[in-house]
């Protein structure tokens, strides 16, 4: 079974376009989001459409959260709370109950889906320490806990019987393929695919993984996509010019 990892896309329907066309030669069995599918970009409704049309298997996002109002906006920055904003203007009754279905975590064959951490989904925390991977790969059931939200790809591997924390993999040359080892009993693994339409790790091509669960490997891929396009609606939009600005530099 080979799954393709999505999250964060953003409303950025030119790096999702690009990730899918080079997905769809990848013989993808089963689609994965793992939220914020929306916020920040200029084609909410269009991305929304494009990830029902795949039936991926979907986790809400603070962005998604926030533009059904479940989520209170105080915590968001000027540039993402104008994002909310515009965005919900944009969204059919039918996006908004589309996002109101998405769970805050699912399970979709060996992976469990969440956008910040296990241990609190609600409060969609950045897992960017080692104690909070821990704690997330501790009460995960899964032998692979798949999370989004800070953008930055990375693999983490957990001994369970040692107790401790055995890679930790985050540059590019080594998250090309990661082999991982098939015993749910005494492993866990933390993949973060890194964002399709906001990356923020300096490399301003659009990411996403790939799991093979018969070869055992994660593959994070890059893939260059029509940043120009995308910039543009953003400032058509009348978004704020700093969310155009950002996607060239991959920050
Ligand atoms: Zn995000």
């Amino acid at each position: 079974m080979r799954y393709g990892i999505l999250s964060d896309v953003h409303s950025n329907l030119e790096a999702l376009t690009a990730v899918l066309d080079v997905l769809m030669t990848e013989r993808i069995d089963r689609y994965v989001c793992l939220g914020d599918l929306i916020g920040y970009g200029a084609d909410p409704s269009a991305c929304l459409s494009r990830l029902q049309a795949l039936d991926a298997v979907s986790v809400a996002g603070n962005h998604d959260q926030a533009c059904l109002g479940t989520l209170d906006v105080e915590w968001f920055n000027d540039a993402a709370r104008a994002a909310i904003e515009w965005t919900r203007d944009q969204l059919s009754f039918l996006d908004m109950d589309f996002l109101r279905r998405l769970p805050l975590r699912e399970v979709a064959g060996p992976c469990t889906l969440v956008h910040g951490t296990l241990r609190h989904p609600e409060r969609f925390e950045y897992l960017v320490e080692v104690g909070q991977a821990l704690d997330t790969l501790k009460v995960c059931r899964t032998l692979l806990c798949l999370v989004g939200h800070t953008h930055l790809p990375c693999v983490i591997e957990y001994d369970r019987a040692r107790h401790q924390l055995t890679r930790l993999l985050s540059r590019p040359e080594e998250l090309e393929t990661v082999t991982y080892v098939d015993r749910p009993d005494t492993m866990r693994y933390l993949v973060n695919p890194g964002s399709v339409g906001q990356p923020r790790d300096g490399d301003p091509r659009a990411s996403c993984a790939v799991i093979d669960t018969d070869r055992h490997t994660v593959a994070i891929r890059r893939v260059p996509y029509d940043i120009a396009t995308a910039q543009r609606k953003i400032r058509d939009a009348g978004l704020p010019a700093f969310l155009a600005d950002r996607l060239a530099q991959g920050r």
